[in-house]
């Protein structure tokens, strides 16, 4: 992984003054942020290794003022990167020193909500947690869910098809969303998508879902919301081997059976979340499944009954299915708080890429090699129902050359993933952290195709330019 930002345009920087008098009528005064200290908390994101400070940060309050700020950077040359919460673990947030920042976090109101046809019309800049906040009354609620959901937006999951533990049997942001308003990089308005599950023409909120903030501004969705399930239930299963648990995975899914949830642990992991949430994670084990299933009280016995057979057959260390509410929250809370507690001990960078389940034994003793050849801890934290491996490998920031070891065997284990037939990303996106591995997985022509969509919406590359796409061998509009 090399990660480097173009050098700001001095151009841009020696206007930056008038820029600013050009932005400052189109917002409320408290919506520019301009001075070092303000613009410091926009820096990074979830990727924290990298920073870059932001020309200037606007954050609008409506479609009408994200249309003039647009409109206004459109004519006047300025980059713009869209933010929600800035959580992206990619980077895809970061702004280049001659860009400013267009964040919708103060768009966050609940629009519509339409129970009778289960949908419901935010701002983008809205949690995704507040969404199944504002239905869960009426026994509704927003099905994905990454780990962020406390935090993160609806814009920012949008943006990068974000995922989460249930998504196994409820599919990822692009499987929940009918529409969305768009404001193109000129500042156009447009509605893209609709109410319903499909729309006549060509499938551009498909294309919009993931685009990472290079097509336009999300100001509006219309989301899907479903009847939360009459109950569920998590077991946890203890492991004395990762191949153990991998296999076990493999086994499930092979049955035919889709929990609503299956998620894996390694015994770093478990240490880890373990000291910190207390959950009542198997300590003894070398790897760890949750799974959890949905339905009626006989439904979950039903499937627990069929999952834990097959899990027999691989040994299990411990087994232990929730009894109540508190001992499935317990499970959760730890999953959930997994990152966060790894971060508590060390920096760490999270790798995002998928394979598929039969892969999982041989990718999971391949990844604990490449990091001990490069004399690092990796903790495996990971969607295991399907295939979305998230290795989080630790290293001390204020050891030189440290951060260049993680990334080298991040990179391996990323490629590792396209070379057993899966592909760089699960739900984190590109960003700038795979922008150059992007190569890797396809060739110069793919790429090419891709770029011309994006000359399409933004043929000036405005648009959140340094990601996603190889700085080098890039194709002009
Ligand atoms: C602890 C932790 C756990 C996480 N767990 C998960 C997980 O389980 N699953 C998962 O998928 N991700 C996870 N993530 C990653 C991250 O939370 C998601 O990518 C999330 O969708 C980002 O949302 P955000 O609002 O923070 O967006 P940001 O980080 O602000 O932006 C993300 C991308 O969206 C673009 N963008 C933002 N707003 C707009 C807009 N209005 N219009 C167009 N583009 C826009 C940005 O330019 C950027 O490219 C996790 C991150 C952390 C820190």
């Amino acid at each position: 992984m090399s990660i480097a930002f173009p050098v700001p345009d001095p151009e841009i920087l020696a206007r930056r003054d008038a820029i600013l008098a050009g932005l400052r009528p189109l917002v409320a005064a408290e919506a520019l942020v301009t001075t070092e200290d303000e613009r410091r908390a926009f820096e990074t994101d979830g990727l924290t290794a990298y920073r870059q400070m932001p020309l200037a940060v606007v954050l609008p309050s409506t479609t009408a003022e994200v249309s003039a700020v647009m409109a206004y950077c459109h004519a006047n040359g300025v980059r713009v990167v869209p933010r929600g919460a800035g959580t992206s673990l990619a980077g895809g947030a970061i702004a280049q020193g001659d860009a400013i920042i267009l964040g919708v976090a103060k768009m966050a109101r609940v629009l519509d909500i339409d129970f009778a046809n289960r949908t419901a019309r935010v701002e983008a800049g809205i949690t995704n947690l507040a969404i199944s906040g504002a239905v869960s009354h009426e026994g509704f609620f927003y099905a994905p869910d990454p780990s962020s959901q406390l935090a993160c937006t609806i814009a920012g999951n949008i943006a990068m098809n974000s995922g989460g533990a249930h998504c196994l049997k409820y599919g990822v942001t692009t499987n929940n969303l009918l529409g969305v308003t768009l404001v193109m990089n000129d500042g156009t308005v447009v509605e893209i998508g609709g109410d319903h599950l499909d729309s006549p023409g060509y499938d551009l909120l498909g294309l919009v879902c993931g685009s990472e903030g290079q097509l336009g501004i999300v100001t509006e969705a219309t989301v899907r919301i479903l009847r939360a399930a009459e109950g569920a239930r998590p077991a946890l299963f203890g492991f004395s081997s990762v191949e153990d648990a991998g296999a076990c995975t493999a086994a499930i899914i092979a049955a035919g059976i889709i929990p609503v949830a299956m998620e894996y642990m390694d015994r770093e992991a478990i240490l880890i979340t373990e000291d910190f949430a207390q959950a009542g994670y198997p300590r003894d084990a070398e790897a760890m499944l949750i799974i959890e299933v949905e339905g009626s009280d006989q439904e979950c016995e039903d499937m627990l009954a069929r999952i834990v057979d097959i899990a027999k057959a691989f040994n299990p260390t411990s087994l232990k299915v929730s009894q109540s509410e508190t001992e499935s929250a317990a499970i959760w809370k730890g999953r959930k708080s997994a990152f966060g507690a790894t971060g508590r001990i060390s920096d760490y960078i999270c790798m995002d890429g998928t394979i598929p389940t039969g892969q999982l034994p041989l990718v999971l003793e391949r990844i604990g090699a490449i990091c001990d050849g490069h004399g690092l801890r990796v903790a495996n934290v990971f969607h295991a129902g399907d295939g979305n491996l998230h290795p989080l490998i630790l290293f001390d920031i204020n050891k030189p050359g440290e951060l260049q070891k993680a990334e080298a065997a991040g990179d391996a284990i990323l490629k590792l993933c396209v070379e057993v037939g899966g592909c760089l990303t699960g739900e984190h996106g590109v960003g700038i952290e795979k922008r150059e591995l992007m190569r890797f997985q396809y060739e110069q022509v793919d790429l090419e195709q891709q770029m011309r969509v994006k000359n399409v919406f933004d043929p000036l590359w405005l648009m959140n330019p340094a990601k996603v796409f190889p700085l080098e061998g890039r194709v002009a509009a």
